[in-house]
Parts: C-alpha cells; structure tokens; sequence
C-alpha cells in the first residue's frame, strides 16, 4: 500500500501575504485527511510558509536547488539552505527547469544526488514533449531520464524518493493526459526500474503531474500505479487543491496491494 501524496507547485506565484494565507488554509483544509500533502513555494516564502505549516501534517519543498553545496555561485541556492529552512522534500528536473532553462539530464541527476546526499526527499520530474510522444519515443525519453540518475546514483536511488510523470504537453495547457495514458505510463516507469534492479520500487510514490484539476483528479488518481499528484495552476487556489488532496485520499483502495 503507498499513501497518496498530493503536491502543490505554487512556481513564481504570489506575495508573502498571499503565501501564508494560502498556507494556512491549506493546513485547515487536509488536517484530517490520510493523505501526505507537501507545499512548494517560491524560494523567498519557504521561510513564511515553513512558519504557517509549523506542528501541522503538511511538509515543506522548493522548486529547485543547486547541484553544488556552497560557493561562488551567484543566486542559486543549495540543498543544505533547504534543510535548513525546513524542507523535507525538493522538487527535480521540472520541465521548465529541463526545457525553458536547458538543464540537461546529466545535470539534474546530479541535483538529484546532492539533494539525497543533504537529507532531502528528491521529487524527480520525468516526461515527455508532445513531438515525442507522437513519434513513439515516450517510453524511450523517460528511461533516459531515469537512467542518467540510475547510473550517478546507483540502484537505492529512488529508494524513499518520489518521482513524477509530467507529460510537457499537458503542463499549464489544460490537456491532461487521460487516466489511461498516466496509468501505462507509470506502469512502464515502475517496470523499467525493477528491471535495472532498482531497489524500493514498490513503495516508490509515482505521482502524475499535467493539468489535474478537481474535476479530473478523481479518474486520475484511480489508476493503480497513479500514487497522487504534482498540481501546479489548481495548487493555488486552496479550494481546488483541497479537493484534490480528497480525491487523492479516496484514490487509496486503489494503491492496495
Ligand atoms: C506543474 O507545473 O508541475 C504542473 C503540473 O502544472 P499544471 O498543474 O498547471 O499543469
């Protein structure tokens, strides 16, 4: 059995005031929901969020993180910052970090080990562009992907790591992919990994990401190999994420094995 874990990628949204009051209520509405749910604000709110999320159930993540632990690097962040702010969790290789800011697989494998190796949960974004998958390279693209973290960090890599499928078509365009089409590839995910001999697949979360919204979380989150979500437009406005955090914890005979 995986527990439904429910992400909200609130990207370069929002004010301090705005953050906290969504935070707060978020941490009112899933209080009494099994459902593990993890808020990922801007970097200059992980300190006002973390404050608002205090003693609740709710876990703290950033976006993103640099591959290097301290240095001259001018306006990057690293994985200990994180911790040290209260971050469980960090978000990798998100698709705009991967296509509108060129970050290339090596690199964010290498994210990948450093947020591991500082204590953090890495949230690992694979998935493929639209020219892709009509090409028949889905599969082929997201290997790739796991493979460059497979080989850098060896076969525990995702051993108490999260990973989400993130179809770049379906990122902000309100074309989610179809219950079915999240499922096969989650399968595929989950398959491929056991087959590298990865260790701790089974209990791998492996959440989908794509234009989940209330009204379509539900179909999604049945799926048996769809362990919950990574929200992006819906995480900010509570009432959404709310009821896809719900949807998420009634999703959970179906994660029983
Ligand atoms: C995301 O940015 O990770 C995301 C899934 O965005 P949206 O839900 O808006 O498609």
């Amino acid at each position: 059995m995986r527990p439904a874990l429910v992400a909200g990628n609130w990207k370069m949204n929002g004010d301090l005031a705005s953050a906290q009051a969504l935070a707060e209520t978020v941490r009112e509405g899933v209080a009494d929901l099994r459902v593990q749910v993890l808020l990922c604000p801007p970097y200059v709110h992980l300190d006002r969020v973390a404050g608002a999320l205090a003693h609740s159930g709710v876990g703290l993540a950033a976006q993103d993180l640099n591959e290097h632990s301290a240095g001259a690097h001018t306006g990057e962040i690293c994985a200990e910052m994180l911790a040290d702010l209260g971050c469980s969790h960090v978000i990798v290789g998100h698709s705009e970090r991967r296509h509108v800011y060129g970050e290339a697989n090596a690199r964010v494998a290498t994210k990948f080990a450093r947020a591991r190796e500082a204590g953090l949960v890495p949230l690992l974004c694979v998935g493929e562009r639209q020219d892709e998958r009509e090409q028949g390279r889905t599969q082929a693209v997201i290997a790739e992907q796991l493979q460059v973290v497979l080989e850098q960090s060896g076969p525990g890599a995702f051993d108490g790591a999260v990973i989400a499928y993130e179809p770049v078509w379906a990122i902000g365009t309100g074309l989610s992919a179809s219950p079915e089409q999240a499922q096969e590839v989650h399968a595929f995910i989950r398959g491929w990994l056991h087959e590298q001999g990865a260790q701790g697949v089974d209990a791998l979360p492996i959440l989908y990401g794509g234009s989940v919204k209330a009204d379509n979380a539900a179909g999604l989150f049945a799926q048996p190999d769809v362990d919950g979500g990574l929200i992006g437009g819906a995480a900010l406005q509570a009432e959404s994420f709310i009821a896809i955090c719900k949807a998420a914890e009634a999703s959970s005979p179906a994660r029983e094995s």
